[in-house]
């Protein structure tokens, strides 16, 4: 499309929002260059080229989604976090000065979109068994690990919409809330003025809920208030940045909970990938629905792990759920889900 100076900057930023939403974008992404701003789109976990603005446009499209998601104008040299909603899609805008101007990060949470069911998220087999069981954990700490961009959180928002289906108060801690879920008190961290993360937990305690789940394990704070709900008596489910489940106790050592006090806690474990889903509009070739690219969405690859309290044989535990893992990267390629080439890369990482 062409752009002309005196395009308006709303129309634009519609227009991009628009885009954004025609192509089941993620993020939206605006970034300054030598005079002119790209405007990038995420869809599958992959970042592209959308859009190139003069960049006069790119400055005035910039300011009206800082003005949109409530953030202070005249400052273009803080980072700023802000929202707004657009029709049943959350929005969340974050603004961050660089050497070449401001840069825009826009995600767009679909608020229509909801859990439907662990098999429809990737989990069959074996996965799928130990899943259904330590969603009847009665105590200890149920964890969804991977890197970034995994879709722990959607595992997560999976196994509390099938709980909340039971007559069971469900408490979460979240920075931020992702989902608004229906019959579960979710309670953003950063909505509690000047509490910290351990007082938020205590407060949640004092609800008496039957479930506890933390969006994310994300420091040494959180991790430990995480640790001693989960050894009072409750299940605790949570999602913490972790390669692969064999790199598990490691990272929670860094987060100030040792190997032993993991054993202690930890119930289940899921470790996860996404994977690219092949078009099944041209089975790969590249047509419209899939942009050329040959894929159009994603599938979760899982491993999973149950323990025992105490459990001795914590690291081969640690390691199957590694090797279902990548089995079941294998496997989505083997049914033609995803293309050996995607299945591999994934595998590769864990
Ligand atoms: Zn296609």
């Amino acid at each position: 499309m062409k752009t002309t100076r005196t395009e308006s900057a709303a129309d634009v930023a519609n227009e991009l929002l628009s885009l954004a939403a025609e192509l089941r974008a993620s993020d939206l992404h605006l970034e300054p260059r030598d005079g002119e701003t790209a405007v990038r789109v995420r869809v599958d976990g992959r970042l592209r080229q959308a859009r190139v603005l003069p960049r006069e446009l790119g400055e005035r499209v910039t300011a009206r989604l800082k003005a949109l998601a409530g953030m202070d104008l005249t400052d273009r040299r803080t980072p700023q976090d802000g929202r707004f909603s657009r029709g049943r899609t959350n929005v969340r805008v974050s603004a961050l000065p660089t050497l070449r101007g401001e840069t825009l990060t826009v995600r767009l949470l679909d608020g229509g979109e909801r859990p439907r069911g662990a098999e429809s998220l990737g989990f069959f087999g074996t996965a799928l068994e130990l899943y259904d069981r330590m969603l009847r954990a009665e105590s200890g700490l149920v964890l969804i690990a991977g890197p970034s961009g995994s879709g722990k959180s959607t595992t997560l928002y999976e196994m509390l919409s099938t709980l909340s289906g039971e007559s069971c108060s469900i408490v979460t801690l979240e920075d931020p809330v992702e989902y608004a879920m229906n019959g579960v008190s979710q309670v953003p961290v950063n909505g509690l003025a000047g509490v910290r993360f351990a007082d938020g937990m205590r407060a949640v305690l004092r609800q008496d809920p039957d479930i506890v789940a933390v969006g994310e394990i994300r420091d040494a704070e959180s991790a430990r208030a995480v640790h001693r709900a989960a050894i009072t008596g409750r299940p605790v489910f949570a999602t913490v940045h972790a390669r692969n489940a064999e790199t598990l106790p490691d990272r929670m050592n860094d987060l100030a909970v040792s190997p032993g006090m993991l054993a202690e806690s930890l119930r289940g474990l899921v470790v996860q990938r996404l994977v690219r889903r092949t078009c099944t509009a041209c089975g790969g070739n590249g047509c419209d629905n899939c942009d050329g690219s040959g894929y159009r969405g994603r599938i979760g690859a899982f491993g999973c792990a149950l323990f025992a309290d105490g459990e001795s044989a914590f690291p081969a535990r640690l390691r199957e759920a590694d090797e279902m893992l990548a089995d079941n990267c294998r496997a989505l390629a083997a049914q033609g889900v995803t293309t050996e080439e995607e299945a591999d890369r994934a595998r590769r990482s864990v």
